[in-house]
C-alpha cells in the first residue's frame, strides 16, 4: 500500500480547468484558464461591471 499523494489537482497543474487547453493560459486567483475560458467566467463572474 503505496499511496503516493502529489497533487491533487489531477494531471498537470498548467492547463484549463475547464477544458484542460495548454494554450494562452492565463494565470488569476489562483485559477488556470485558457483566454477563452476565462473570458467566459469573467463575463459570468461580472467583472464587466467593475471598471
Ligand atoms: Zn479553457
Amino acid at each position: 500500500m503505496a499511496g503516493e499523494r502529489k497533487k491533487v489537482y489531477g494531471r498537470g497543474a498548467n492547463e484549463c480547468k475547464m477544458c484542460g487547453r495548454k494554450q494562452g493560459l492565463v494565470r488569476r486567483y489562483h485559477i488556470m484558464f485558457c483566454r477563452q475560458c476565462f473570458r467566459e467566467w469573467a463575463q459570468k463572474m461580472g467583472f464587466k461591471k467593475m471598471s
